[in-house]
């Protein structure tokens, strides 16, 4: 379902459309009409399953995301469902003024989707915000969390009905485990900023990897509010995800060591391999 169709080759907004009357969707060029009003928010459906077309796979919760995102930003600067006939793209939310392209997402999409609308905006000169609902994405793959991360990702939970928040949340991973979570950080996505360079205290790894990645962040997410000294409970979290990435580095570094000095004790014999043991779990407990 979209918000807007074509109408004999002019843009039409669902809001101006006639129920019963025939659009073309500007994707797939099916027939689309206009639909909702009531309970349901408006929007046009295809009147057949197309055989592919992102748009048909848009949800209510989707659009209540757009529409919400479209109501936060000055008007008369954005535009929903903004066409990119160059890389034969329809943007979510077009952010003129600074470049942004705005995608949401509630479903799963694959790497090779994620890359190559990272590459399509990239190559138009237009930076990508992936808006990732949380009942979808809250755990995701190590390696498409690495290509979302190439760009803005913040999460939502925003319901088909509009009802919600947006949100910036690092998740602390390694080995694609998930060892912490941060506050969740009301994002005000309609205040970008250039992303800070100097920090007063040490940062975590994701947002040292965000911060090496990302020339953008928006005002309320971690990058911004520790330029500007943090908020407690986020402080909290900053010190106690380096205290834990501290206890697994010396994790990894026990068991590299335990692993050498059983190699060399079943090389010495075994008066050595207790003494070692011993030794070894003298380290453990320090
Ligand atoms: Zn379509």
């Amino acid at each position: 379902m979209q918000l807007f169709a074509d109408d004999h080759g002019k843009l039409i907004d669902v809001r101006e459309a006639r129920y019963k009357r025939d659009y073309s969707c500007r994707e797939c060029s099916a027939k689309v009409r206009r639909r909702g009003g009531f309970k349901r928010q408006l929007h046009f459906y295809h009147l057949e399953r197309p055989s592919n077309c992102r748009s048909y796979g848009k949800s209510e919760t989707h659009l209540a995301i757009q529409r919400r995102l479209y109501a936060l930003l000055p008007k008369g600067e954005a535009h929903l469902e903004r066409a990119f006939p160059e890389v034969r793209r329809i943007a979510d939310l077009f952010w003129e003024r600074h470049g942004l392209v705005f995608e949401v997402q509630c479903s799963s999409i694959s790497e090779e989707e994620v890359r190559a609308r990272n590459r399509d905006y990239e190559s138009l000169g237009l930076t990508i915000v992936w808006i990732l609902h949380i009942k979808r994405f809250s755990r995701i793959g190590e390696s498409l969390r690495a290509l979302f991360a190439q760009n803005c990702t913040y999460y939502t939970t925003i319901d088909a009905m509009g009802r919600g928040a947006l949100f910036d949340e690092i998740a602390e991973r390694e080995g694609g485990w998930v060892y912490g979570r941060s506050p969740r950080l009301n994002v005000r996505l309609d205040r970008p900023k250039p992303t800070p360079l100097q920090f007063t205290h040490p940062l975590p790894r994701p947002l040292t990897s965000r911060l090496a990645k990302s020339s953008l962040c928006f005002e309320g997410d971690a990058l911004d509010l520790l330029r500007s000294g943090g908020r407690p409970a986020l402080l909290q979290w900053t010190q106690d995800a380096l205290e834990r990435e501290r206890q697994r580095q010396l994790a990894r570094w026990l068991f590299t060591v335990k692993n050498c000095l059983s190699k060399t004790a079943k090389a010495l014999g075994a008066p050595y391999a207790s003494l070692l043991d011993h030794l070894l779990r003298l380290a453990s407990k320090n």
